[in-house]
């Protein structure tokens, strides 16, 4: 038996020398991609209810040499657990502000995700700061996504970091918001704008009208004064539902995928923008 790095005993299995080595690759692989630029960010809008485009969600493609596009499922959780997600994650950040410094026909929001490990840093607040002085920017068009776990590892610096970051103009959306441990309690707490549901929820009004779920998560928002977002809508029957239900915000490939720069571009200059 060997031990993970989160101390739990695993059994040994020989498919595992071939995860291992997986992970070296990508590991070495990450390293030269953020030395060679292999990274891009992808853009996916958001919509209300009047169909026009009110922001956008930055996603970030591995574009390998050899490889072709690797998705973020395959190398963000290796980039968080060898602290390369660090070097990523202020790549994205600045890679955003840029689109927004160059781009002043954009007048919407743009979402940039942040890792649990990135928003942990002591210096995580003061370190986006200088990014966006220096791509002197309209901070309000600015949204961090966070997650469950990385707001919930300290609860109390958690609700300062976000405090300091709302206090400058900069919206916070709680991200999956439904497949974690959400619980009230600390939701009451967290100082946010935006929940975004998750699709796994979103996938359920094919077959229910309703489903008492995602009707209650739309009323916390609701009733807390948050911004939803509904995320993976991909059909026009989810669609009338959410509409239905008071959702304002949608995301999904019923509307757009996530697609690169300048096709970005070329989607909010022809489509109905804000
Ligand atoms: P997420 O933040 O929940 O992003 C939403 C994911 O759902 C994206 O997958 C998006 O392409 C996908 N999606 C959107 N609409 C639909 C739909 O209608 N149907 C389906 N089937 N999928 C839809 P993507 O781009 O593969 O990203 C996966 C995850 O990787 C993200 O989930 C996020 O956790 C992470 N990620 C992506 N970019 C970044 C980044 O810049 N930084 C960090 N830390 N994580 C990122
Ligand atoms: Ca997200
Ligand atoms: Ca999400
Ligand atoms: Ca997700």
């Amino acid at each position: 038996a060997k031990q993970n790095n989160r101390g739990r005993f695993l059994i040994y299995q020989p498919q595992m020398d071939e995860e291992v080595s997986e992970k070296l690759n990508i590991t070495t692989g990450l390293r030269q991609a953020l030395s060679n630029n292999e990274f891009e960010l992808y853009y996916q809008a958001q919509y209300n209810q009047a169909e026009q485009i009110v922001g956008a969600e930055a996603l970030i493609r591995w574009i390998h040499p050899e490889k072709g596009m690797i998705p973020p499922f395959k190398f963000i959780p290796i980039a968080e657990e060898t602290g390369l997600i660090n070097q990523i994650g202020d790549w994205v950040l600045k890679t955003g502000f840029e689109f927004l410094a160059n781009n002043p026909n954009f007048r919407g929001n743009l979402s940039l995700n942040v890792s649990a490990w990135q928003f942990a840093r002591p210096d995580f607040v003061p370190s986006m700061l200088a990014m966006i002085s220096e791509a002197q920017i309209d901070v309000t068009q600015i949204t961090l996504e966070v997650t469950e776990s990385a707001v919930l590892t300290d609860i109390t610096e958690t609700i300062k970091k976000l405090s300091e970051i709302r206090s400058l103009g900069i919206k916070v959306a709680l991200d999956d918001f439904g497949t974690g441990y959400s619980s009230l309690a600390y939701l009451k707490n967290l100082p946010l704008d935006i929940l975004k549901i998750d699709k796994t929820f979103i996938d359920e009004l094919e077959t229910n009208d309703r489903p008492p779920l995602l009707e209650s998560m739309l009323s916390i928002g609701h009733h807390m004064g948050l911004k939803v977002v509904a995320e993976g809508v991909e059909t026009q029957l989810q669609l009338a539902r959410l509409i239905q239900m008071k959702c304002p915000v949608f995301q999904g490939y019923y509307f757009a995928k996530p697609v690169p720069k300048a096709e970005f571009l070329t989607l909010i200059n022809q489509e109905k923008a804000i």
